[in-house]
């Protein structure tokens, strides 16, 4: 079996790779646990320096790596190079907090000293999606190898070829084994979520989260997952409209809009709905398409990743303007080879449009005028999903209680959300299962054994 990868810029095959033979799979498997047995018994200043080593590698190799993400799943050169820096520049946070995870607790109670370790958990499989072809397998594989566990790694069949180079620069500095990859689809990522592996980690869809959780439940393999989201962004009468209207523009629409926490949703309250409306179509004039050029340039934007992708977007589109939407601009795709879109502003929208409810994962900022805060937060709860929300206000006494009535795992006031060391990526509802980042989504690789001794 093959892939066919495709150049979004131009819609043509760019190559084509051979899927693995899952028939293989337990033979992996095997070298996988032998070369973890000795993987975790490396020391841990061991492990760090091959991953510094690799950190400092990928850096080097930017360019050339960024060509493959740029070719295969569409974004901007550029883009793709401040992706690969963005990420290899957390190498140091990664291992301080993989150093404080892995300290023991103790405790000497009732005549007895209790202990808990943090062990590796073993075999990892790490799944991947294709919006940060290196940027979601890098924070998936950093802490499963810091952490001691050995990995098998099934890359995004739309940027494969990014997994590829990636897992070369890895073995390039890990001993054998400790790191193989699988290439396919689906059906790959099924067969590795079915196996005796004992951690699936995993960021993509909601549906596919939801199958690996199915098949994770056979064995009870512990299961890491980020589905996703259709975030919301509360707009507050007293918020500071232009700032706000910045941040739509460019968090609805970075990365052609494929981002897990894109801004979804806008629900503005109706006494500067119209203002705010205008300045976020200003600010969406400043967002270049491919080459050309616009002043004052706010973000400059690829194709959609494939031409899944984009029919997904336009019907989405095509569906709310059926049912009474105002759809400005074309707000379909361009008449030129490959996937692009210009972004795209929904106004009149309500929650039962599916562009309202399901993730659209393009470049589409919609917004809708609600009567109150409080209407604007029981929207915002309104979903399945809880990955990240931001809230704009010029009330900071009344934000944190608000940011705490949102059901969501991220919250950012007046600004995006995170970007703070002791910081989580988390999800609730359908948007996650478990955790990221920090001391705590460290231990989310780890094994904790607590030994109870007698004095
Ligand atoms: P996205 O479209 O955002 O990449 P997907 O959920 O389709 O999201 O894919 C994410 C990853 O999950 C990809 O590597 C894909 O090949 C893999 N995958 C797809 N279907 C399954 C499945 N049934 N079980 C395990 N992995 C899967």
């Amino acid at each position: 079996m093959s892939i066919d990868v495709v150049n979004p810029h131009t819609g043509q095959v760019r190559e084509t790779i051979e899927t693995s033979d899952m028939d293989a799979l337990p033979a992996w498997l095997d070298r996988s646990r032998k070369a973890q047995n000795s993987w975790a018994k490396t020391p841990f200043h061991q492990r760090c320096d091959a991953l510094r080593a690799i950190a400092d590698a990928c850096d080097a190799e930017a360019d050339v790596i960024a060509l493959h993400i740029h070719e295969e799943m569409g974004k901007p050169l550029r883009q793709a190079v401040g992706e690969i820096k963005g990420y290899t520049s957390t190498i140091e946070g990664s291992i301080s907090s993989m150093e404080r995870a892995l300290q023991i607790d103790e405790e000497k109670f009732e005549g007895a000293t209790t202990q808990v370790h943090y062990l590796p958990i073993g075999v990892v499989a790490v799944i991947t999606p294709w919006n940060f072809p290196f940027g979601m397998p890098w924070t998936l594989l950093i802490p499963s190898l810091l952490g001691g566990n050995s990995v098998i790694f099934k890359p995004t069949e739309i940027a494969p070829r990014t997994g590829i180079e990636m897992a070369k620069i890895f073995n390039r500095f890990l001993p054998p084994d400790v790191l193989q990859i699988v290439l396919g689809a689906g059906a790959e990522g099924s067969a590795l979520s079915n196996a005796d592996v004992d951690l699936i980690a995993f960021v993509g869809s909601r549906d596919t989260g939801k199958k690996i959780m199915q098949a994770a439940s056979r064995r009870a393999t512990r299961v890491l997952l980020e589905m996703g989201g259709k975030d919301p962004m509360i707009v507050a009468k007293d918020a500071d409209l232009d700032k706000a209207a910045q941040y739509a523009a460019q968090a609805s629409n970075r990365n052609t809009g494929q981002v897990c926490v894109s801004v979804e949703r806008i629900y503005v309250e109706k006494e500067v709905a119209e203002e705010f409306t205008q300045n976020v179509l200003r600010h969406l004039k400043r967002i270049s398409v491919g080459t050309e050029t616009v002043s004052d340039e706010l973000l400059n934007m690829g194709p959609l990743a494939s031409e899944r992708q984009l029919d997904h977007v336009e019907n989405q589109l095509r569906a709310a303007r059926e049912a009474g939407a105002t759809i400005h601009g074309e707000g379909r795709r361009l008449a030129r080879d490959g996937f692009w879109m210009r972004p795209t502003l929904v106004t009149g929208v309500n929650s039962d449009m599916a562009i309202m409810r399901d993730e659209t994962f393009g470049p589409v900022t919609c917004i809708e005028a609600v009567d109150s805060l409080e209407e604007a937060i029981a929207r915002a709860n309104d979903t399945r999903f809880g990955l990240a929300a931001t809230l704009w206000t010029g009330n900071r006494e009344r934000a944190r209680d608000v940011a705490l009535q949102l059901e969501s795992g991220m919250v950012g006031i007046n600004r995006s959300f995170g970007g703070s060391s002791i910081g989580l990526w988390a999800g609730t509802k359908e948007s996650g299962y478990g955790h990221t980042g920090g001391v705590s989504g460290m231990r989310s690789f780890l094994q904790p054994r607590t030994i109870t001794q007698a004095e």
